[in-house]
């Protein structure tokens, strides 16, 4: 056996069972930039047709279990019956007014029960909005214009968003630099990067007291997600860094609001923000995003030229029907499954965790599952991972393979490698997970590649 077989039947095994789904997109890079979280590493992209509880089925019907649930959207799995109801009931009565909807309301006040920081709350589309709107608003309240945040987080697609920390710079003193181009220097001026988990960021806070807006924060990074007593400490100690020198605290809860716990980091880590950012879960799979906050300085989205902090904000599809809908219809759900759901989710991704990490001691792969609550994610490396800081890509080119096999073991882990189980996922499905992550990793170690 040559050391690229296991790799080439793979291949050439989901090549033979893919007909359908490599005719319809045989054309699609004329037209088609594929994102790269879409990217599978497979040499095609993989459409899919439909979705069904914790499955997700390809054009020519072949079923994956799905950890990508929409990119961490769905907290019980695809198509849950009362959102889809809730979906087709509004579709019966329209799905784009621009005028106000009375779910706006309900939603709202959904929200403000779940965070006792969402005293207000304004709607817009995605998560990007949401935390390009909550930074706009920290700016325009303490006219202050720079920002910080951690290095490991992600935020959205904005210019802010994209200024990431130089791998090159010292782990506890990191420095901005933009991912990739188009983004001016004069955002990256006015943005400090800070180390994740490390005192030392209080220190570089301290030092730019007078000139910065905001302190923005993941409070589990998706990049690394872990539970520890030490992470609300860290949390803590910044909020209470922030309020001391006037600085807005922003909790981007985009992946941890309806996911970590109903409440997200804050009910968790019984932690208040100034304000805190949402998308995903909330809108139960139809885009969104939403700021909750502080009402003094929510209120200045009203006071557009009344006030010389008012700031504007709005969005022609913001606070649409169908989104409020489904978001409503989600919350209830969840709610309706408290408090057993966020327990099983827990103790069934601690499961997969600890069952895939203790095959890898025993067999001597370099790899290890760190879990957050229903986040997961899968590290090619054995060494701890602390923060982003410490992962390594010396195994990359089996990391890629290794997910080829995966897929055609029936299991699919998005591009992103950020993963999620929902309610939908039985005790069977997680064994299956696990069973097929052992399969892929001794294929790939068929091949020499670990
Ligand atoms: N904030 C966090 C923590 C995220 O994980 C994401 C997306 O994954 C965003 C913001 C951006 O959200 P969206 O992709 O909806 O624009």
């Amino acid at each position: 056996m040559n050391t690229t077989t296991r790799e080439a039947d793979t291949l050439a095994h989901l090549t033979k069972t893919t007909p359908r789904t490599r005719a319809a997109s045989a054309g699609s890079a004329e037209v088609l930039n594929m994102g790269s979280a879409a990217n599978l590493n497979l040499p095609f992209p993989l459409l899919i047709d439909r979705a069904e509880g914790a499955r997700l089925f390809d054009l020519d019907g072949n079923a994956y279990i799905d950890t990508m649930m929409g990119f961490g959207t769905h907290v019980l799995g695809h198509r849950y019956p009362d959102v889809e109801a809730a979906l087709h009931e509004q579709l019966g009565k329209g799905w784009m007014f621009g005028i106000h909807n009375a779910g706006q309301e309900t939603l709202a006040r959904m929200l403000g029960e779940a965070a006792p920081c969402a005293e207000r709350v304004i709607f817009c589309n995605s998560g990007t909005e949401a935390t390009m709107y909550a930074l706009r608003l920290a700016r325009a309240a303490t006219g202050r214009t720079a920002i910080a945040s951690f290095d490991g987080g992600y935020h959205g697609a904005h210019n802010d968003g994209y200024v990431i920390a130089d791998p090159a710079s010292p782990a506890n003193a990191p420095q901005a630099v933009a991912l990739g181009a188009g983004i001016p220097a004069s955002t990256i001026a006015e943005h400090i990067k800070l180390p994740y988990r490390d005192d030392a960021a209080l220190d570089i806070i301290d030092a730019n007291r007078d000139r910065l807006a905001a302190v923005i924060i993941e409070g589990i990074q998706s990049s690394n997600p872990q539970i520890s007593p030490e992470v609300g400490a860290f949390l803590h100690a910044l909020r209470d860094r922030c309020r001391q020198h006037g600085i807005i605290f922003i909790l981007d809860e985009v992946i941890t609001g309806f996911r970590i716990s109903y409440g997200g980091v804050q009910e968790h880590y019984e932690l208040t923000p100034d304000l805190a950012t949402y998308g995903k879960a909330l809108g139960g799979g139809i885009p969104i995003g939403a700021v909750a906050g502080r009402a003094d300085l929510m209120e200045l989205f009203q006071k557009l030229g009344r006030d010389k902090r008012g700031l504007f904000s709005g969005g022609s599809f913001s606070g649409n029907p169908l989104a409020m809908a489904a978001g409503i219809a989600h919350l209830r759900a969840i709610q309706a499954r408290r408090p057993v759901l966020y327990t099983e989710l827990a103790t069934k991704t601690a499961h997969l965790r600890d069952s895939v990490n203790t095959y890898a001691r025993d067999k001597n792969f370099p790899v290890q599952i760190l879990a957050a609550g229903s986040m997961f994610q899968l590290y090619f490396q054995a060494t701890p991972i602390r923060s982003a800081r410490d992962i390594t890509s010396a195994h990359r080119r089996a990391e890629g393979v290794f997910y080829l096999h995966l897929l055609r073991h029936g299991v699919l882990i998005p591009g992103t490698r950020r993963a999620f189980l929902a309610d939908a996922h039985t005790p069977q499905d997680v064994n299956a997970i696990i069973a097929a992550i052992a399969r892929a990793l001794g294929d790939t170690r068929a091949d020499a590649l670990i």
